[in-house]
């Protein structure tokens, strides 16, 4: 991969040109956000106020991710970020697309904000990979005139460029790239954690599975240099994370667009090394492209937590291959396998659809016996829903609502059977807890992740965010244990 040096300081991975923007088409970023900062400062000499932003996010773990560049360039552009329930002068939407729901809520909330736009002089800014798609761009600028700025996933880089533009011109801005040539580095980001950072490896996805938006929306796969995601995680240890999870659509195929084998499972090799480090986490997995050396990798790196999430999606063969997977029932299930011999004490966690058109008796029978025989501490569970755009959405639902609610309901039930027959198991077992902070529903106790993941509430004295301790587990359910004390490791 070719790095150059951007004029203004930020550095663009420039992957070989394939017909989009390359780098001489660049924006120069920290023009632009020394612009926007001193309207600022101008605004701030002159009422004594601050420009308030808050953000509204949806989705995956990515958006999450996103969405702290997002905040990292308002921050350095001089707003200030208060929480949801306050009034702010710029609101942020990063939207999803993956599911239907989703879309519709997102414009549910964005029409709810009209009144707060209209009393004071507010402004919505969307983003993400709803984005991506021209009959939401369309409706948006049709419906939502509150809605004064959208950018797509290729472009969020330009942000401050179309802000700067918006405040002082005024005129609404629809500027959504349709290419993904070019990995942008160095872009300012703030953390919403110290203690553990999400590190984006791998951009987009290649797979087409048959009912996926993903590579529409977040274009070709685009793996980030190697030393640039080691520069990163080291200076996350150096500023006290202790773990990471390295980010991607299908993280299994990093480097392959390198023309790089197996340097997924080089890069957790890498990782072992970097001091401060105590947990390295992954998502996602595509079962295909879960190769002998990573699972290798998994069983070396002490760093890598015991837990894997591996979507299987359909137990059937038959659906399987209607979705565009690229796997069978009996590759998937020798895969679990292998990673459970190598890795005895792995956690696995998994997405399922239920009802995907076509899907007979027989093939739901298969899905649960995958569940049944590789026992899941968790699983995401869906029902089908088409997606606009995608292969999938032109099959007819030949499956009544009612047969599909009863076998979502039999596979919940049998799920959750043995999430939580497998999270007794661990009553009257110490575990390695890394403390979130207070937990969310009861802040007199503590809340924290294993490295199985799995969440615990705890009481403990001098025990903080960001320790690793030592709990005894006294009870257990499928979603959650409690445990008590909190002997510090780190
Ligand atoms: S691997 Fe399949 S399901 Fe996952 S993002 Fe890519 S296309 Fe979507």
């Amino acid at each position: 991969m070719d790095i150059k040096k951007n004029v203004s300081g930020y550095r663009l991975g420039v992957k070989k040109p394939q017909g989009g923007r390359g780098v001489e088409n660049a924006p120069e970023f920290s023009g632009w956000v020394e612009q926007v900062r001193n309207l600022n400062t101008a605004y701030t000499l002159e009422t004594g106020k601050t420009k308030k932003i808050k953000m509204d996010i949806f989705g995956c773990q990515m958006n999450e991710r996103d969405s702290e560049t997002i905040a990292g360039m308002l921050t350095d552009m001089g707003f200030e970020e208060v929480s949801k329930d306050k009034p702010a002068d710029i609101i942020i939407f990063v939207t999803c697309c993956v599911r239907e729901n989703a879309e519709e809520r997102i414009y549910g909330h964005i029409g709810a904000l009209s009144g707060e736009c209209e009393e004071n002089g507010a402004f919505i800014v969307s983003c993400g990979c709803m984005m991506q798609q021209p009959h939401v761009v369309e409706k948006i600028k049709k419906s939502y005139h509150n809605v004064k700025i959208v950018f797509g996933t290729h472009n969020i880089h330009t942000f401050p460029e179309l802000l700067y533009r918006y405040l002082t011109k005024k005129k609404r801005i629809f500027e959504v790239w349709e290419k993904e040539d070019k990995v942008v580095e160095e872009l300012p980001i703030k953390r919403t954690e110290k203690h553990k950072a999400w590190v984006n490896i791998i951009l987009g996805c290649n797979n087409f599975c048959s009912y996926c938006i993903v590579p529409y929306v977040r274009g070709r796969e685009r793996s980030r240099n190697m030393n640039d995601i080691l520069a990163e995680i080291e200076a996350l240890a150096k500023d006290g994370c202790k773990e990471i999870t390295l980010l991607g659509q299908n993280v299994n195929s990093y480097g392959n667009d390198l023309g790089e084998k197996d340097l997924f499972a080089k890069l957790l090799y890498a990782i072992e090394d970097i001091e401060g480090i105590e947990r390295v986490r992954f998502m996602t997995s595509h079962p295909k492209d879960l190769s002998d050396e990573l699972i290798n990798a998994m069983k070396n790196c002490k760093k890598v937590c015991n837990h894997l999430h591996l979507p299987f999606q359909s137990g059937s063969t038959r659906i399987l291959e209607k979705m565009n997977r690229r796997y069978t029932k009996e590759k998937y299930l020798s895969l679990v396998s292998k990673i459970k011999e190598a890795v005895p004490n792995i956690a696995l966690t998994t997405d399922i659809i239920v009802g995907f058109p076509g899907e007979t008796e027989e093939d739901f029978e298969d899905t649960l016996d995958v569940v049944k025989k590789v026992g899941f501490d968790a699983a995401y569970m869906f029902i089908y829903s088409p997606r606009k755009g995608t292969p999938a959405a032109k099959l007819e639902q030949d499956i009544p609502s009612e047969v599909i609610s009863t076998r979502f309901r039999k596979l919940l039930e049998l799920q959750t059977e043995i999430a939580t027959e497998l999270a007794k198991k661990t009553e009257g077992k110490t575990l390695e807890v890394l403390v979130d902070g207070p937990s969310k529903q009861n802040p007199e106790i503590l809340s924290g992740r294993t490295r199985e993941n799995r969440l615990v509430n705890f009481k403990a004295d001098n025990v903080n965010k960001g320790d690793i301790v030592n709990v005894e587990i006294i009870r257990a359910g499928a979603f959650w244990l409690e445990g008590r004390g909190g002997n510090k490791l780190g």
